[in-house]
């Protein structure tokens, strides 16, 4: 569908039914179709592909997209071909035939745009075919993978700057979501961008609710089972960070007749790729995975992530909570956070091999996140702000403004803390310092002696929870340290001192940990018009009826509508081809060969 017309506008609309551009969308489309390159640092779900591929469709030639990910590939090919789009991609998975039928289109100009590996863009025999073909320009995706710091690091991406030397009048665009300044400006430097017009989006995800729960007493397996059930039939990934709990975890829910499945580098490559598949393809799969499982997941309608275990960074937060909500509709993040988490973090810093200097950027990250996780400010304030972004809260949408936290005075507790951990050695871990303050006879203590202490049971007006919640802040503060080579004995800082002495005061954060409310069905979840509601059996009628399409074509439910799109219909209901054409996400080729399809489940169920 090469050279249509030059109107971007109009190509959005009849090639991706959206009637609109977003926020900086039009900006950079206008800018790389005219022949500029460009740096696009847009949060995740804000519309980057059309911003390389508008520019593919509008500009003479073939857009080169390179990708990272074969599963990233195969998805946006596929969202392109249903609409309507010449588009196809080259990497490991294509036999030699079918690559062979690629390139034979590619070099007949025929194709808007070619997804490639970098590893394969780098062939000498691939760059020679870049020199017969007209090209478009060069869209890098997920281009954060050039840094060396993060965890996506692809060596090859650092070659990619050969491009602006080879092909200089070629515009380039360069995306991603990593939103850092050092990452930024290796992205920058590696890619031979300096000239590159830069557009930064706010990093807002405004319809991602955040909540941070405490754990501890079984609230955390708790907690998920009511993420899980407030989401029937949804898509939610669950982060741990060891196999082993990963597999406990998918089995637990498993047995609670969830559809959950693991995901850990330690699976056969087999299995977590049919975990995987199952996951895009099916509806309401609930994914337990450690970090292995993520990038390059487009999946647009993952309705909650949940961290059972903190993650390492703010940034790994951002990114991993992240792939909630890609369609803008509303979506949690869940964090279960307790003093366990400190230790095991602490631990794995302080027990890597990395340099001294690494170790202490690691510290500073592990603070700033256990920082976040006590505050008791707008979740999002602080989340933008360490990015550089200044956002004023309340925001309404975090567990902090939703119910504001308590804070108590905790100057004597404090100080029965930590002068309990005193008296008993300096040796024995939070459970242990707890039971002593209790005044509870267990027979570790006994053991000890610990029965006999000055500090036995003078904690008796705390509960369990508060004082497991005072050790933890008092560890997450520097109040308190924990020992890392023994089994997580709590010891006293020098910042202990004043504390102990009554010269300096402590407040603590009362833990909330209500479980997220469990919700009906679209309860508040039609994008275009909150105030229509969305009828149930309508709803599941048009999820079946997209399910059977896609099954039938062998591609994710999402590439034939978004959620989004499906919720538009449910609410307004469209009796016929013309009402449908309206809707957001509703192309002219999606209208054709699936139009009927769905005005039929409307009309039907209008019926009934
Ligand atoms: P990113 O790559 O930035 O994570 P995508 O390009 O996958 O985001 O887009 C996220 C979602 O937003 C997709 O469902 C996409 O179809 C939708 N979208 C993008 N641009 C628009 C727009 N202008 N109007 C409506 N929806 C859009
Ligand atoms: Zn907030």
């Amino acid at each position: 569908m090469q050279a249509m017309t030059a109107d971007p506008r109009h190509v959005l609309r009849q090639v991706f039914g959206y009637a609109d551009f977003r926020g900086e969308q039009q900006a950079i489309v206008e800018h790389v179709t005219g022949g500029g390159d460009a740096l696009v640092l847009m949060p995740t779900g804000g519309g980057k592909s059309l911003c390389y591929q508008i520019p593919a469709l509008l500009r003479a030639g073939t857009a080169v997209v390179v990708s990272p990910l074969i599963a990233l590939m195969q998805d946006q090919v596929d969202a392109l071909r249903e609409a309507g789009v010449n588009a196809a991609y080259l990497n490991s998975s294509l036999d030699a035939a079918a690559a062979a039928e690629v390139e034979r289109a590619f070099l007949a100009g025929t194709l808007d745009l070619l997804y490639v590996a970098p590893e394969r863009l780098l062939t000498p025999r691939f760059l020679d075919m870049l020199d017969r073909v007209e090209l478009a320009l060069f869209a890098i995706d997920e281009a954060h993978c050039v840094s060396q710091w993060g965890h996506d690091f692809r060596p090859e991406y650092r070659q990619l700057s050969l491009l602006c030397e080879r092909f200089p009048r070629i515009p380039r665009i360069a995306l991603t979501a990593t939103a850092d300044a050092p990452t930024r400006d290796e992205i920058v430097r590696c890619l031979g961008l300096a000239g590159a017009r830069r557009f930064v989006s706010s990093f807002d995800r405004p319809n991602i609710r955040y909540t941070i729960a405490a754990k501890g007493g079984g609230d955390t397996r708790r907690g998920l089972l009511a993420l899980v059930e407030a989401h029937p039939g949804e898509a939610g990934i669950v982060y741990c960070l060891s196999r082993r709990k990963v597999d406990a975890t998918a089995a637990w829910l498993q047995a609670r007749g969830h559809a959950a499945l693991p995901y850990h580098a330690g699976m056969d490559a087999a299995s977590r790729a049919a975990h995987q598949t199952r996951f895009l393809r099916e509806e309401g799969v609930v994914m337990v995975a450690t970090i292995a499982f993520g990038m390059g997941i487009d999946k647009p309608n993952v309705r909650f992530v949940a961290h059972l275990d903190l993650p390492r960074s703010i940034e790994g937060y951002y990114q991993e909570t992240g792939r909630a909500g890609r369609d803008g509709l509303p979506a949690e993040a869940w964090l279960a956070y307790g003093l366990g988490d400190v230790v095991t973090l602490r631990q794995m810093i302080e027990g890597s091999e990395a340099g001294e200097e690494r170790k202490r950027l690691e510290r500073q990250r592990l603070e700033a996140l256990l920082g976040f996780c006590e505050s008791i400010r707008c979740r999002r304030e602080t989340l933008l702000g360490y990015f550089g972004e200044s956002y004023s809260g309340p925001c309404g949408r975090c567990d902090n403004c939703i119910a504001p936290p308590q804070t108590w005075d905790g100057t004597l507790a404090a100080q029965q803390a930590l002068s309990c951990v005193y008296r008993t050695g300096q040796r024995f871990g939070a459970a242990h310092v707890a039971d002593v303050l209790l005044g509870r006879a267990t027979d570790k203590v006994r053991q000890f002696g610990h029965d006999r202490l000055s500090t036995f049971g003078i904690g008796s007006g705390l509960d369990e929870r508060q004082w497991r919640s005072a050790l933890r802040q008092l560890v997450a503060r520097g109040l308190l340290a924990v020992d890392l080579e023994g089994y997580g004995a709590l010891r006293l800082t020098a910042a202990s001192r004043p504390v102990l002495k009554g010269e300096e005061p402590v407040s603590f954060r009362t833990d909330s940990a209500p479980p997220p409310r469990a919700r009906r069905r679209g309860d508040g979840r039609v994008a275009a018009d909150p105030a229509a509601a969305v009828d149930a059996a309508l709803w599941e009628a048009l999820r079946a009826k997209r399910l059977a399409l896609a099954r039938a074509q062998g591609v994710p439910p999402y590439v034939i509508f978004h959620d989004a799109t499906l919720q538009e219909i449910a609410a307004r209901r469209p009796r016929d081809l013309d009402a449908l054409a309206g809707i957001g996400g509703v192309g002219a080729r999606k209208l054709e060969r699936y139009g009927q399809a769905f005005v039929d489940v409307v009309r039907e169920h209008a019926e009934a």
